[in-house]
């Protein structure tokens, strides 16, 4: 085939894991202390119920303890607030993760923002927002961290280059933009408003894609060269099967980009690995011992 190498994210991500594990091994041979995750999930969605099956099995796989709270999609608030209480108060729990989409009774913000930001592995909470908008030491979101590790294995150091990303989500597209500026990047946000969109993405040395919309960014949007990274997930019906695809169209894009994510295999498996890799850190910060690499 012609064009652009496909970056591995499923097998990168399981040499992220592999270095989490062997780090977990250390801590509890020589502290006897074993990292652990609550996963909180309200209600019966199922792509969510897929997740934080996962996830679960992925924190046990790394030898960490993963606790796993199912309450009904009825829960009040306040009763979700108490067990955020409770985990926040456990010192066996190092990392807490609240799944969202949230059921619509509940408010998100105020949801996300009891969780002790010492314990917010998925760094939403508004302390790490700030932290991280700040260039403080934070908890990153799994999601863009994990686009900013296949970007800088694939390119090294980042800085001066133009970045693209589409999409102003709180959970991907702006802490990506934030990452990516962090590293000294151009930086650009799109959203559905921008006009040229096209032709803003052909200014692209890297052009992250974060939409929700399959197959959207096109082969002749991408500027020759330019790495590619996919976080869309879209379910589509497709010659009568159900099929994985990103936001980007991958047959087109592959052509021109130098490098580009896979839909399943890029992304998505990243993610996982960040989260069990920020309860690691989240747990050697809470005793104070030296942070992963
Ligand atoms: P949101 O729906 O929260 O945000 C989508 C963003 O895309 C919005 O900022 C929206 O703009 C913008 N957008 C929508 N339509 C257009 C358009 N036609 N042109 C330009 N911009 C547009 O989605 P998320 O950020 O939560 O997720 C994005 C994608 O990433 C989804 O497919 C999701 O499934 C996937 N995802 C994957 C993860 C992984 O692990 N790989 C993790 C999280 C998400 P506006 O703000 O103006 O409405």
């Amino acid at each position: 085939r012609n064009g652009g190498a496909i970056i591995d994210g499923k097998g990168f991500a399981s040499g992220v894991r592999a270095r989490v594990a062997e780090h977990v091994g250390r801590l509890k041979a020589a502290h006897g202390v074993v990292p652990g995750l609550a996963v909180v999930l309200v209600g019966e969605d199922p792509a969510s119920e897929v997740y934080v099956r996962n996830k679960g099995i992925q924190t046990r796989e790394a030898g960490m303890a993963s606790f796993e709270h199912k309450l009904p999609a009825e829960t009040p608030q306040e009763d979700l607030l108490a067990l955020i209480g409770r985990l926040n108060a456990d010192p066996a729990v190092h990392g807490i993760l609240v799944q969202l989409p949230l059921p619509g009774h509940m408010d998100a913000e105020r949801v996300i923002n009891a969780i002790d930001p010492a314990k917010d592995v998925d760094g939403f909470h508004i302390s790490n927002v700030g932290l991280l908008g700040t260039g403080q030491k934070s908890m990153v979101p799994c999601t863009p961290l994990g686009c900013l590790m296949l970007l800088r294995d694939r390119l090294g150091d980042l800085s001066g280059l133009n970045a693209v990303v589409v999409g102003r989500s709180n959970i991907v597209g702006k802490p990506m933009a934030q990452l990516l500026l962090g590293d000294s990047c151009t930086v650009t946000i799109a959203h559905s408003r921008t006009k040229d969109l096209a032709g803003l993405c052909r200014s692209a040395d890297i052009l992250v894609a974060a939409v929700g919309r399959p197959r959207m960014i096109r082969g002749d949007w991408v500027k020759p060269g330019a790495t590619v990274i996919d976080v869309g997930i879209n379910r589509i019906e497709e010659d009568g099967r159900t099929r994985l695809v990103g936001d980007v169209d991958s047959d087109s894009a592959a052509q021109v980009a130098g490098a580009i994510t896979p839909v399943p295999g890029g992304v998505g498996p990243m993610t996982i690995a960040c989260l069990l890799a920020n309860t690691l850190t989240a747990c050697c910060r809470a005793h104070g011992w030296p942070e992963p690499e």
